[in-house]
Order: structure tokens, then C-alpha cells, then sequence
């Protein structure tokens, strides 16, 4: 489904991903762990084109997503199709909601299905309502984001993505930026989703969710998979020191 192979990139002299390759299947949950700095965002950043790797290949079922090659520091190919088209077959979820702030819930949501899926605004409309409904915001479209709570704005913003029927969903900390009675309800309605079958990439330090929810996890460290596998083996047993000192920090 989602297939990264020896990925890297680097923002000036450092190098933040240093030859990253994991595979899922569709409906996996794969969730990504590590200290911070150690490439997470930007890895997501690169699967849904918000930055471009200097080198390695990113699939999404089968169809190249990126993929450049330098020699000598020179450019030698670069194969990308379609960016838009991609970007919307891969939903992202922020860490801050990024929700436009003068429009209503409703609003936002519909606003993707216009202006990138052509669906005209009464549909989308009605589209976005069922999204709210299907992430228990029912009867709140009409509300703007600053009548919502952190964990309805991050609900908004799941609903958006969702709205889009991506092949793909990355959610970036989705709930780190909330206050602490408000990220069950978050982690609830992502739960709902990965029911649903859909294939998530989740950058997240909750750990129980991790290991309920996810059926791979991954961690990083310093622009590298460290260790990879079921999550009952990587976040309850890990057999790398570097695995064993993060969760005894986050756990
Ligand atoms: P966190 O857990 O804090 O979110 P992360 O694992 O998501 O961390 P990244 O955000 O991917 O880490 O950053 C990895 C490294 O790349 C960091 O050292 C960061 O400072 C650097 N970096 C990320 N984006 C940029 C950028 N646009 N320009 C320069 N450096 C960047
Ligand atoms: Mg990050």
C-alpha cells in the first residue's frame, strides 16, 4: 500500500532522514515513535509532498509519489506526476488542526470537496455534515473553530481529511496539542477510522493506542528505523537500547 524505500533528506548540511524503507499493507495502522528531531514530520511531510526528498522512492498502492536523484550534487532525474491528484489521495491531519479560522466546521470541510474534488458547494455541503456527523459533531457544522474545543477542532479536522476518501491518512501528533481530558474523544473517533479499514501512518506518543490500535509500529531515531515490527514487540519488548531508554521516557 504504502511502500518507502531508502528515503533521504536533508535541510542544509544536516541530514534528517537517512535511508528510510518500511512497507505497509492496506488497512494497516502503522504508528511512527521517536524522540523529537528524529525525522517523523518529515518523513509524513514527504509521503504527502509538503517537502521533497533528495533521494529514495515513495509509493502509495503502486504509483511513484517521489522520487529525485542527485550525483555530484546535481540533479539527475526527478519523477513526480500528478502532485495535486496525490496529495489528495494522501490526507494529512496536524498536529495544530489548521483549520481556517472564518469559516464555519462545515466550511472547512466542504471547502477541499469543491475546490479540489469539483463537487458542487450544495453536495458538498451535505457531504460535510455527514463527515461532522460520522466523527460525533452532528449539528455543529454551523459553529466557527473558536466555539470548539481543541479535541472538536482536531475532529473537524479528521473529518476533512476523511471527507476527501484518501487512500492514505498520516495524522502528525494529532493529539499533543490538546489538553489532556480532551484527547480520548480524539483518539476514539481515530480509532473509529482505522475500523473502517482505511490505511493511517501515525506519528503519535500514545503509547495504549499505539498498541490497541496499530498493527506496526516504528521507531526512529536520528533519521533512522531503529526497530520495526508488531507493536507488542517493538513498544513491550524492544530489543534495541535506544527503543528501550525513549519508552522508559514516554511511558
Ligand atoms: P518532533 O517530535 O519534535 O515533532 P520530529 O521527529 O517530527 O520531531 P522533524 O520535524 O522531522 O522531527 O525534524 C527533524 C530535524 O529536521 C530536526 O532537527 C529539525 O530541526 C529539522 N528540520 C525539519 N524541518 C526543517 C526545515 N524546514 N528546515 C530546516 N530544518 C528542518
Ligand atoms: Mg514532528
Amino acid at each position: 500500500m504504502v511502500s518507502v524505500q531508502n528515503l533521504k533528506k536533508s535541510f542544509d548540511d544536516v541530514q534528517v532522514l537517512r535511508g528510510v524503507s518500511f512497507e505497509c499493507q492496506p488497512g494497516d495502522v502503522v504508528c511512527i515513535v521517536g524522540p523529537s528531531g528524529s525525522g517523523k514530520s518529515t518523513l509524513l511531510r514527504c509521503i504527502n509532498h509538503l517537502e521533497t526528498p533528495d533521494s529514495g522512492g515513495i509509493y502509495v498502492d503502486g504509483e511513484l509519489i517521489a522520487y529525485e536523484r542527485h550525483r555530484n550534487g546535481r540533479l539527475i532525474e526527478r519523477k513526480a506526476k500528478d502532485i495535486d491528484r496525490q496529495r489528495r489521495e494522501v490526507g494529512m491531519v496536524f498536529q495544530r488542526f489548521n483549520l481556517f479560522n472564518h469559516m464555519t466546521a462545515a466550511e472547512n470541510v466542504a471547502l477541499g470537496l469543491v475546490k479540489a474534488r469539483g463537487i458542487a458547494k450544495g453536495a458538498a455541503h451535505r457531504m460535510a455534515e455527514d463527515a461532522l456527523a460520522k466523527v460525533g459533531l452532528a449539528n455543529r457544522g454551523k459553529a466557527f473553530p473558536r466555539e470548539l474545543s481543541g479535541g472538536q477542532q482536531q475532529r473537524v479536522a479528521i473529518a476533512r481529511a476523511l471527507s476527501m476518501e484518501p487512500k492514505v491518512l498520516l495524522f502528525d501528533e494529532p493529539t499533543s496539542a490538546l489538553d489532556p481530558e480532551l484527547v480520548g474523544d480524539v483518539l476514539a473517533v481515530m480509532k473509529d477510522v482505522a475500523a473502517g479499514g482505511i490505511t493511517m501512518l501515525v506519528v503519535t506518543h500514545e503509547m495504549q493506542f499505539a498498541r490497541e490500535v496499530a498493527n506496526q509500529a516504528i521507531f526512529m531515531d536520528d533519521g533512522q528505523i531503529v526497530e520495526r515490527g508488531r507493536p507488542a514487540d517493538v513498544l513491550v519488548n524492544p530489543q534495541h537500547e535506544r527503543t528501550c531508554k525513549f519508552l522508559s521516557r514516554v511511558q
